[in-house]
């Protein structure tokens, strides 16, 4: 199979070198060439995780120097489950819990992938990869988890000093070994321009050999196709009928991987994408134009996108507002009703929400009363409220269990080196 940048079709390039490339040279993303059908065939509800990964992403790797690795890629990636769980006794209404791996959010499940591709890309001889990544929160953390102690590969993690929650920090700072943690001093938007400068400087690229994890790598994307392919599967079994999901949703990566696993054939009805008060998705489809804008601070800071990166890949199946409104439905949820979702869920179910899967669980309850109960609706889970606590434990009045993983984490000593939001600061204190 080959991969095209959603640009320009004559950037063709197999599966490893749209992983190692991350953006294509237009500046473009990477898309799957061709969806392959029956690509289900023989999986059902019992199927693993790990097995249904390795055969239905074994087409994507066809023609690959990853081919042969695809199912042991696999096993390292979906080392841990993605539960269904019930909400209501009927089946009517369940969550999908993304948050048992490493870092406790469903960016573990991409950046793992990532991670068990690339170290088998990178020969043992050549120089290690150094992997750059600018974070608000959440996937600084997965990232070097996937990647700590991986030989011949090396990552720096950029974060605002300050900026970012006391938990969150932790998550950032507590590796060491080949990860490098930045506090820089200035904005998220600091972090991302150090990242994109370090990328285009001839200096940086003579001694490092660059590479890049965030979401637009299709390394990310397709791994988190396998979830809802394999969740889906476990709905139909147990109602008969199609599943419909609700994606707490920023940059759009998880959404468009429940899009393309609907284009894989597996039994998904609607989607719909909960956004926060960073409106740009709901206001596009609801008004047909498209108007970026800068990102608001929210609650659920992992989605404070105003600009979202993935939406040029939804574009690449749904050329307009009108096309992709009729594939999923997006709705805005402010921080006043994530904060009220939060405090009445747990009332009423006792189920604690992190601010991101409030606001799928607020969306849920907006839809019109027929939409409601007519379909099977599954709430996305995309993080464990622990990782959440300073927000989520006043609106509750009590505090939550970390789970194990994470306290883990919050044992091993800090380590982190501060700088200024300069390309100059950032060379220096990189180790090479
Ligand atoms: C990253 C993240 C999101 C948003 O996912 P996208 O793929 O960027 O749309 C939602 N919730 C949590 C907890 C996240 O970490």
């Amino acid at each position: 199979m080959q991969f095209i940048s959603t640009r320009n079709p004559q950037h063709r390039v197999g599966f490893g070198a749209a992983l190692r490339q991350g953006l294509a040279p237009d500046g473009g993303l990477y898309v799957p060439e061709q969806w392959p059908q029956q690509a289900l065939q023989g999986l059902d509800a019992d199927t693993q995780l790990a097995a249904l990964a390795a055969q239905l992403l074994a087409p994507f790797a066809a023609g690959d120097a990853l081919a042969p690795a695809m199912p042991d890629i696999a096993a390292e990636a979906f080392n841990f489950p993605a539960p269904l769980v019930p909400l209501h006794q009927d089946g009517g209404l369940s969550v999908l819990e993304l948050f048992h791996g490493p870092t406790a959010a469903f960016k573990d499940f991409g950046a793992r992938f990532l991670a068990a591709s690339l170290s088998r890309l990178h020969g043992s001889g050549e120089r290690p990869l150094k992997i750059l990544v600018a974070t608000s929160g959440d996937t600084g953390g997965a990232v070097a988890a996937a990647f700590h102690r991986r030989p011949g590969i090396e990552v720096a993690v950029l974060f605002p000093k300050g900026l970012v929650s006391p938990t969150q920090e932790r998550q950032l700072t507590c590796w060491g070994d080949n990860v490098q943690s930045f506090a820089v001093r200035g904005t998220f938007d600091d972090c991302q321009r150090l990242v994109k400068e370090a990328f285009l400087d001839a200096s940086m690229r003579q001694q490092f050999e660059l590479s890049s994890a965030n979401s637009i790598n299709i390394g990310r994307l397709l791994p988190q196709a396998m979830y809802y392919v394999a969740s889906s599967l476990q709905v139909q079994r147990l109602t008969g009928g199609k599943a419909s999901f609700i994606i707490p949703s920023g940059n759009l990566g998880n959404s468009t991987a429940c899009v393309w696993a609907r284009l894989l054939g597996a039994p998904i009805d609607a989607i719909v994408l909960a956004h926060n008060a960073n409106r740009t998705v709901p206001d596009y489809l609801q008004q047909g134009v498209l108007r970026l804008r800068p990102s608001i601070a929210t609650l659920a800071s992992a989605m404070d996108v105003g600009n979202p990166s993935n939406l040029e890949r939804l574009n690449a199946l749904f050329p307009d507002a009108a096309a992709l409104g009729s594939a999923v439905s997006a709705v805005s949820i402010d921080d006043d009703a994530i904060r009220a979702r939060i405090r009445d869920d747990y009332q009423r179910y006792g189920a604690v929400w992190c601010p991101h899967t409030a606001a799928a669980a607020e969306a849920w309850a907006r839809l019109p009363d027929a939409q409601r109960e007519q379909r099977n609706w599954v709430l996305v889970a995309t993080a464990h409220p622990a990782k959440f606590r300073e927000i989520v434990e006043p609106l509750i009045g009590r505090s939550i269990a970390v789970p194990e993983n994470l306290a883990r984490l919050f044992e091993r000593p800090v380590q982190c080196t501060e700088i200024d939001a300069t390309l100059a600061s950032l060379r220096q204190r990189m180790k090479g």
